[in-house]
């Protein structure tokens, strides 16, 4: 494996210069970018398998745990116990959290592999995916609709009437359509004790959403969301679940020993079969099939229909020229979060990763020293936080490998680099892990009032002034 030489660090301003120069130290350091599941799932690995190794943790946002607080449904509590794993992390006195710090920002990639002997970034996915079809403008982001109702403080301008909007299409059949289906058809009250903001609760209590459709462009068999998520859908009481049944039933006579070999798509296939068409309320959730959009306009939205060309489960939607359209006062789109570049960092454009050989970062094929990737911005934006757990301890794993190879050289002593991230203006606006769960045990107890686990502030200044920074 060759090593790239280029991008390894380089000493570029004087102040870093004059202080890995003065204070030679054999400890090994690792800067972290990005606080969510893989970046402390990395932290967990290496404080579990090094007994000296350092860990500081640089997040964006004042608060860490990304997609776990802004992304996973707020009824889904027991997906967040992964939390207190996480306080474990940063409550380690080897681990310190900078809050409130972009890296790519005043604080750049170069300062921190300056100072750091290995950098890991687990930054994730903060975009999205596009149809890059006429109208798309009027379509609503599903990452922004439920970065809104979780409260992530960049998401809370979203500007929805749901007080005017009936019927709802979602482009896209993964877990995350589903979560936000399952959000606009519940009753509000069942959402009422859970972490869901309030501001998102009382528009979701005015909300004249009656019907949602779920639009895939291809068949039931080649649905990306998992039957756990769709179960959930069959527990809303009276909502009436429609599908063409006729569609699901032939594809699975057709393909019967592709569903009869994997029991989780049997499963869902039954569940499909034994709730579809059942009667229920005035609320439906319809799923469809076969259907591409082509254009979205302020009434709705046109789609191709489909046929499936090529064996099951390679399938391809191929369009037969025959168009449908389906009225809708608002289009969610959720074909996928996208990672994107940070600046100074290689990045693959076609594969839209941070690109990396078992979580190794290169550039032109060749391994980045002190360089790794973990997580969403690794892979891709998919998998659960157990994927990513696991992910991040492969790549926690390449580190320790690094460090006992002698491939990792020592960082600077925490005081020098605390020195560095003053001259970068890091220091006096970073928000630590004391001041997070100062501003947590505010959120826990504002919903204590409220009869919810926590009431999110959803203001990045009013998060400051609570903590006090
Ligand atoms: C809507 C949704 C629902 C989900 N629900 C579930 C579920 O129910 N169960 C489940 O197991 N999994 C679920 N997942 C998947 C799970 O959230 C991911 O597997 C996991 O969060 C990925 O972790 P990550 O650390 O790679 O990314 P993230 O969680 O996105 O963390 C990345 C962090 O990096 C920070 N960051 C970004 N850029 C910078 C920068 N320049 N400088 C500093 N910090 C930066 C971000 O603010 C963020 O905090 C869901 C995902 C989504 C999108």
């Amino acid at each position: 494996m060759k090593v790239f030489a280029l991008l390894s660090p380089t000493i570029r301003n004087s102040s870093t210069r004059r202080l890995f120069s003065v204070t030679p130290h054999r400890d090994t350091n690792i800067a972290i970018v990005g606080g969510g599941a893989a970046g402390f799932y990395t932290a967990a690995r290496l404080l579990s398998k090094t007994t000296d190794t350092t860990i500081d943790i640089f997040e964006q946002l004042p608060t860490p745990h990304g997609l776990v607080r802004y992304g996973v449904a707020p009824d889904h509590p027991e997906v967040k116990n992964c939390m207190t794993k996480f306080d474990q992390v940063s409550s380690n006195p080897r681990v310190r959290y900078f809050g409130n710090v972009r890296v790519g920002g005043t604080l750049t990639l170069d300062t921190l592999r300056s100072m750091y002997s290995g950098v890991v970034l687990s930054y994730g996915a903060s975009a999205d995916r596009q149809l890059g079809i006429p109208g798309e403008e009027l379509v609503v982001p599903a990452r922004r609709f439920v970065a809104w109702y979780n409260g992530l403080p960049e998401a809370q301008g979203l500007d929805i009437d749901l007080r005017r909007v009936d019927r709802v299409v979602i482009i896209g059949h993964g877990n995350v359509a589903l979560d936000c289906a399952r959000i606009l058809l519940t009753d509000p009250s069942d959402l009422a004790s859970t972490d869901i903001t309030a501001q998102a609760l009382s528009a979701l209590r005015e909300s004249n959403v009656k019907h949602v459709e779920m639009v895939g462009r291809r068949g039931p068999l080649q649905v990306a969301f998992t039957t756990k998520e769709l179960r959930e859908m069959t527990k809303i009481p009276h909502l009436r679940i429609l599908c063409d049944r006729d569609l699901v039933a032939s594809e699975c006579e057709k393909w019967a020993s592709f569903v009869d070999s994997s029991r989780s798509l049997k499963r869902m296939m039954d569940l499909l079969m034994s709730h579809a068409g059942k009667d229920g309320g005035e609320k439906s959730f319809t799923l469809s099939f076969l259907k591409s959009p082509v254009e979205v306009t302020e009434r709705g939205v046109r789609f191709q229909v489909n046929r499936l060309d090529g064996p099951v489960d390679q399938a391809k939607a191929v369009g037969t020229g025959e168009y449908i359209d389906t009225p809708s006062g608002l289009v969610l789109r959720s074909v996928g979060y996208a990672t994107t570049p940070i600046a100074g960092a290689p990045f693959d454009e076609r594969r839209r990763i941070v690109p990396n050989i078992a979580g190794r970062v290169t550039h032109n094929g060749d391994v980045v020293p002190g360089l790794y990737a973990a997580g969403w911005a690794k892979r891709g934006p998919v998998g659960v936080i157990a994927t990513t757990m696991q992910d991040a301890y492969r790549t926690g794993d390449a580190i320790i490998m690094d460090i006992t190879n002698g491939h990792l050289r020592s960082g600077l002593p925490r005081d020098s680099v605390d020195e560095g991230l003053r001259e970068s203006g890091v220091l006096e606006s970073c928000v630590t892990n004391e001041q997070w769960k100062h501003l947590e045990a505010f959120e826990v107890e504002a919903g204590r009032r409220v009869g919810k686990p926590r009431e999110k502030v959803t203001s990045v200044d009013r998060m400051l002034d609570i903590i006090g920074v």
